[in-house]
């Protein structure tokens, strides 16, 4: 009988490979879905690509678990210039993926870990990072073919951080985020956004170019704004910044 972990490499999925490590559950291999923006750029948010790539795939390997990487021909960009053929929307690009309603995990991550999924025998087992303090999600696991480790052990979302900082394999994305996710992601927090505007302006202009296509369905980034209004209250918040800065290197 084979298991096999889903790994995002955040602190729930990641803890649940430790925790089988640390109990000699078995663990045969661990699938890894990487959403790309275009052909040659990750979806993830570069700190935490560099960590799978330096850190969390070499550890795994060290320790005899196969890494299954999974990809979409479909990125990112070729969602958003899609163009709608039914709908009130008939003919406008498909755009901005919408909150709650993303496009993109329908179309670019779901698919290939379905194919995957078809090619596990039936009486494979799954393990799925859900931690004992998610009771409404743990309800939707069978507990047989899918199930949790974090909730077998009694781990809770904050032990799973703990698990993997002791380990030294907490992604460096919680320093900014509660959560990992695609770096376009409509869910993002304004700290997300901003550190990508503050840290990672090659892409961050890469979707202020996306605004600039004519005939989209949805001109807004997210819920609240469009990416160029998020543009301009970074920009102005980074000019505040350093005004202030330099007022106070006069004063000092
Ligand atoms: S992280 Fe956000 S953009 Fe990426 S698939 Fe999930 S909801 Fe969509």
């Amino acid at each position: 009988m084979k298991h096999i972990a889903s790994c995002s490499f955040g602190k729930d999925s990641m803890a649940t490979v430790l925790l089988a490590l640390e109990h000699g559950e078995p663990l045969d291999e661990v699938a890894y879905c990487e959403v790309m923006f275009d052909e040659y750029t990750s979806g993830e948010t570069p700190e935490h690509r560099d960590f799978i790539l330096d850190c969390a795939i070499p550890f795994l390997e060290r320790n005899g678990i196969r890494v299954i990487v999974l990809r979409s021909p479909m990125t990112y960009l070729q969602s958003f210039y899609r163009i709608l053929q039914k709908g009130p929307n008939a003919g406008k690009l498909n755009a901005w993926p919408l909150c709650g309603r993303c496009c993109i995990q329908r179309d670019c991550k779901l698919p290939p870990i379905k194919a995957y999924r078809k090619t596990l025998r039936e009486d494979c087992v799954q393990y799925i990072g859900i931690a004992a303090d998610e009771g409404e999600r743990l309800a939707r696991l069978d507990g047989v073919r899918k199930m949790s480790l974090l909730a077998k052990y009694g781990k809770t979302e904050k032990d799973a951080a703990e698990l993997c900082k002791k380990a030294g394999l907490l992604s460096p994305v919680y320093r900014f985020a509660k959560r990992n996710g695609c770096f376009f992601c409509p869910n993002a927090s304004m700290n997300e956004l901003r550190h990508l505007y503050d840290r990672h302006p090659d892409l961050w202009s890469k979707l202020i170019a996306c605004q600039n296509a004519p005939n989209k369905a949805t001109e807004r980034f997210n819920r609240s704004y469009r990416i160029d209004e998020l543009d301009e209250r970074f920009c102005a918040e980074r000019a505040q910044l350093n005004l202030f800065d330099g007022n106070w290197n006069q004063a000092a």
